[in-house]
């Protein structure tokens, strides 16, 4: 039987650029990445974006960048943000983080895990630590029958062609009270249109679009390619670690609660896991990841427990272009007190509240 100190399920970003910065840093060990399809084959449509720090520390391909993030509609509040984006094809950068590293790439599918040895459709394999980079169908930790993240943006997305060729270039996201959200990026000839659902369960019939969807507007002069249902886990799911596993991108829940932006999070996290695998100390990974950062996950989560609560914060900081950004980003920057106390003081409290109870749920073992 094969014996690899690292194995890896799963070669989306999670586990393409956990093997890149464990090279980075010098890991010397023997990496084994397992896939069932290809490096980054789980990607609706193909197209992610993500910004510009991440493009230049991975040095990254990308597709076109865009100048402006059109933030539209959220229930009657208009946001426009100035930043900088960049549209990626999700497979291109998987396979660019692998490209010419010492790492073994088998195209099998996990089919069970038992102590320090993995099975799979083919062979079985050794390993002294394993990682679960298997996305959002959560192979392991179906099989150790542990918990799965809470709430998931569940989307149905559609791929049209703009017939008169004409070539338009933004992106566009529109949201209601009801959890509902529209997402659009124009690109060329393409549009890619998503309606999407906030839910703590993964049922599509629970997506009920609104009458007026942006859409509506360009539908006529456009042709339908394509269309498929998505799903991207936004709550982190601990532990992080058990025993000689670790969980990494959407199988832990690593996309941000705000916009499920996975991509940058992931990336960075693999970092720190990186660390912990050549300092052979797994259990280090889930502190120094907790340490980094939590509170800015549970900042962004208190005020999410409540839509309503979450429209009364848009409503005060619609103003406050540069603090908009910073959430975007995922930044989640600690709101400054005089922008706070504008908010009615029952929401507030209840922000508070859920924010004291979530530092509490974390910071027990799990
Ligand atoms: C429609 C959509 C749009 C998004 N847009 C953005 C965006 O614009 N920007 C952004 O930053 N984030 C975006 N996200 C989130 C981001 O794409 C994800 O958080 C990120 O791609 C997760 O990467 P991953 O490596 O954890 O999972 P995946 O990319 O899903 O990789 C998991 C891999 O594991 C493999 N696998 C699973 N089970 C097994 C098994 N048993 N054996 C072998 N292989 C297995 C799968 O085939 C898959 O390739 C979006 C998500 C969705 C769904």
């Amino acid at each position: 039987m094969e014996y690899y100190d690292t194995t890896i399920i799963g070669a989306g970003i999670a586990g393409c650029g956990l093997a890149y910065n464990l090279r980075k840093f010098g890991y010397k060990g023997k990496i084994l990445i397992i896939e069932k399809y290809t490096p980054g084959a789980n990607a609706a449509y193909g197209y992610r974006n993500t910004f510009k720090k991440t493009i230049e520390e991975y040095n990254l391909p990308y597709i076109k960048k865009f100048k402006k993030l059109k933030m539209g509609e959220f229930s009657g509040i208009k946001l426009d943000v100035n930043l900088d984006f960049y549209l990626i094809d999700y497979s291109r950068i998987c396979n660019h983080l692998i490209k010419n590293l010492e790492i073994t790439f088998k195209r099998e599918e996990v089919i069970f895990v038992k102590d320090r040895t993995l099975t799979t459709n083919k062979e079985s394999y050794k390993f002294h630590y394993l990682i679960d980079a298997s996305g959002f169908s959560f192979f392991l930790k179906k099989q150790l029958r542990m918990k799965l993240p809470e709430k998931y943006y569940i989307g149905n997305l559609k791929h049209y062609k703009i017939k008169d060729k004409k070539k338009l270039n933004y992106f566009e996201y529109h949201s209601n009270k009801k959890g509902y959200v529209e997402d659009l990026y124009l690109f060329d000839d393409n549009i890619i249109q998503g309606d999407w659902q906030i839910t703590n369960d993964i049922n599509f019939s629970e997506i009920k679009q609104p009458k007026y969807r942006k859409i509506n507007e360009i539908q006529e002069s456009t042709e339908l390619i394509n269309r498929s249902q998505v799903i991207a886990p936004v709550s982190p799911a601990f532990p992080m670690v058990k025993n000689d596993y670790a969980f990494l991108g959407d199988s832990f829940g690593h996309a941000t609660p705000s916009l499920g932006e996975g991509i940058r999070p992931t990336l960075n996290a693999s970092r720190i896991l990186a660390k912990s695998i050549i300092r052979n100390d797994l259990k280090s990974y889930e502190k120094l990841w907790k340490n980094k950062n939590l509170d800015t996950y549970i900042r962004a989560m208190a005020p999410r427990i409540r839509l309503k609560n979450r429209f009364a914060l848009l409503e005060i900081i619609k103003d406050y272009p540069k603090l908009i950004s910073k959430i975007i980003k995922g930044d989640n920057p600690k709101i400054p007190t005089g922008i706070l106390k504008k908010l009615p003081l029952r929401i507030r409290l209840n922000w508070a509240y859920h924010y004291l109870r979530l530092k509490l749920k974390y910071s027990l073992p799990q």
